[in-house]
């Protein structure tokens, strides 16, 4: 069996990553995201160890000391980090790992591992990031101009990505998503180890 395909995924927020992210992983059995370490308070509606696994500064800075890490993050004012023995483990198993990431930790998992395939999700146009950025109009122009120059700057880093897809219809970009992971399944050199027996009886 060939060891699984580490991929990250990077989007401003108002792109629908993790709603795409989540059907993609719905979609296939031998395909995990991985839930991220996070020392931001949890909002209403998500779960401790399911949305994030929510802890305290001190107890990051722990797991940071003792390299549990395989790339961490400060993004706006909160830390966030992927834990390295959950994505290693996942990966021996033949199973495909999703890395929910902003650009600065999809660089430091790059790096690490070159063989990563990262993926950014962009919006179909300003004016649909500006809509889905302004919520339900409860927001002041200062916060809602403020969201679109943090969208603006993870977006900007769309030029460090292997495959860029873009969400304007949400069934298509989910169907360019289950492309990449599959196309990424049928590499000559996983399924020579894939199928083994195929090839040795083929061959006999
Ligand atoms: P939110 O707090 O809104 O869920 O996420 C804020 C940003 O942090 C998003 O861009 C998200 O992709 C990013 N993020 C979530 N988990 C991690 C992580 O483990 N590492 C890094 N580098 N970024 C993360």
């Amino acid at each position: 069996m060939s060891t699984g395909t580490l991929y990250t995924v990077s989007a401003p927020s108002g792109a629908g990553k993790t709603s795409l992210v989540h059907a993609l992983v719905e979609s296939s059995s031998t395909l995990r995201v991985s839930v991220s370490h996070t020392t931001r308070p949890m909002r209403p509606g998500e779960t401790d160890g399911v949305d994030y696994h929510f802890v305290e500064k001190a107890e990051f800075a722990a797991m940071l000391e003792r390299t549990e890490f395989l790339e961490h993050a400060q993004v706006f004012g909160n830390l966030y980090g992927t834990s390295q023995r959950w994505v290693e483990e996942q990966l021996a198993a033949g199973i495909d790992v999703i890395l929910e990431i902003d650009w600065q930790g999809a660089q430091q998992v790059k790096r690490l591992r070159p063989d990563t395939l990262a993926i950014f999700i962009l919006p179909p146009s300003r004016l649909t990031l500006l809509q889905r950025l302004t919520g339900r109009g409860q927001d002041d122009a200062a916060t809602i101009n403020d969201r679109m120059a943090k969208a603006v700057e993870e977006m900007s880093h769309y030029i460090e990505s292997d495959y860029l897809v873009v969400n304007q219809d949400f069934d298509r970009a989910l169907a360019d998503l289950q492309a990449i992971v599959r196309s990424q399944r049928l590499v000559t050199d996983k399924q020579r180890l894939n199928l083994a027996g195929l090839l040795q009886q083929l061959f006999d």
